[in-house]
């Protein structure tokens, strides 16, 4: 079969790799139908995840069609379509018994990372009675592969963690895809306001008709100053951080009102400032957390029910054997307005 497999900082490339085959009776090999690139797939790319060796095959997202499955396995079919989730979870662990499946002793995040991932032909997925979905017919499979991992990440690492209420006002900074994710799942609690705040126009404009009330390009405007007039000097009651540098982190923690809560969704390479000599007596929360995906099957009810629409977020399809080209599209992010690329296996 053909995958993108990584060759080490900067390099990567769409080349010959055996099929996977069982190794475990939990195991299934799925044949991918959709998959995508994720911000965390150019942090590997840069080198910043120096866990991922060379020869790993890239990818964590996606839809697919069970080709075989091991003997263990009770919840799946060969011909089932599936979802993909990017936590792996072995369900018998103690981190698993406690719903923090991020955590599995036996898996966590491995896909693309310690194991070969869904940029492929084909995927194995371990534990598979636990890590995949069931896709309800005549789903939109290709919004589902935003199920994979973006919109459990924001819902879960930044929605309920930052705690928004109705009526609430909302700062999210960083108008990514994650950003974006964080902006419409919010919804689901109806804040009064959700002022999104980046450094693209073109990306505070998706976010305008996505939902947010309010836009702040911090490149050319003091986003503090706006903040504290948007909310009569106030602050935020959830200020929810989608970029992961430390200014971003900081600017949280200056427009936080008194009881607020700071929820981290952010990848941090760099220690951050905690400003503890103006925060100490302001009764507020900070938050982190890597996705467990325990509210996968909700987010599946609310996309199949057309209450959520997470397809919005794709701007470009490529054919799988185009991935390196997708690539570079998704890199140029700006240029390119891009938000989420779909990978097709034709
Ligand atoms: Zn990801
Ligand atoms: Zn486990």
């Amino acid at each position: 079969m053909k995958a993108l497999v990584y060759h080490g900082a900067g390099k990567k490339s769409w080349e010959e790799k055996p099929k996977p085959v069982i190794l475990e009776q939990t195991d299934t090999i799925i044949k991918i139908i959709k998959t995508t690139i994720c911000g965390t797939d150019l942090h590997i790319l840069k080198g910043d995840v120096p866990e991922v060796t060379k020869g790993r095959i890239l990818g964590h997202e996606g839809v697919g069609i069970i080709e075989e499955v091991g003997s263990a396995i009770t919840e799946f079919k060969q011909g089932d379509h599936v979802l993909i989730s990017c936590i792996t979870s072995c369900g018998k662990c103690e981190y698993c018994k406690k719903g923090m499946y991020s955590h599995c002793e036996k898996g966590g995040w491995i896909l693309g990372h310690l194991i070969d991932g869904t940029q492929a032909e084909y995927v194995r997925i371990p534990f598979a009675d636990n890590s995949l979905y069931h896709i309800p017919e005549n789903a939109d499979e290709e919004a589902l592969v935003m199920l994979s991992d973006i919109l459990p990440t924001a819902f879960e690492c930044g929605v309920l963690n930052g705690q928004v209420k109705p009526g609430d006002t909302v700062a999210i900074v960083g108008a990514g895809p994650i950003g974006l994710a964080v902006l419409i799942t919010a919804q689901f609690y109806t804040p009064a306001k959700i002022i999104m705040i980046d450094i693209d126009d073109n990306r505070l404009n998706v976010a305008k008709t996505f939902g947010a009330t309010q836009t702040i390009n911090s490149s050319n405007e003091n986003a503090f100053e706006k903040v504290m007039n948007l909310t009569d000097k106030r602050g935020v009651d959830v200020a929810i951080e989608a970029v992961g540098v430390p200014a971003t982190f900081e600017l949280c923690e200056s427009i936080i009102a008194s009881g607020g809560h700071i929820a981290n969704v952010g990848v941090h390479g760099k220690s951050v400032s905690l400003h503890l000599e103006t925060l100490w007596s302001k009764n507020i929360t900070i938050t982190t957390r890597l996705v467990d995906t325990v509210t996968t099957s909700m987010l599946l009810k609310t996309v199949t029910s057309k209450k959520l629409d997470p397809a919005k977020l794709i701007t470009h399809r490529f054919a799988l054997k185009d991935v390196e080209h997708a690539y570079d599209v998704f890199q140029n992010a700006a240029t390119e307005k891009t938000l989420k690329v779909i990978l097709i296996n034709e």
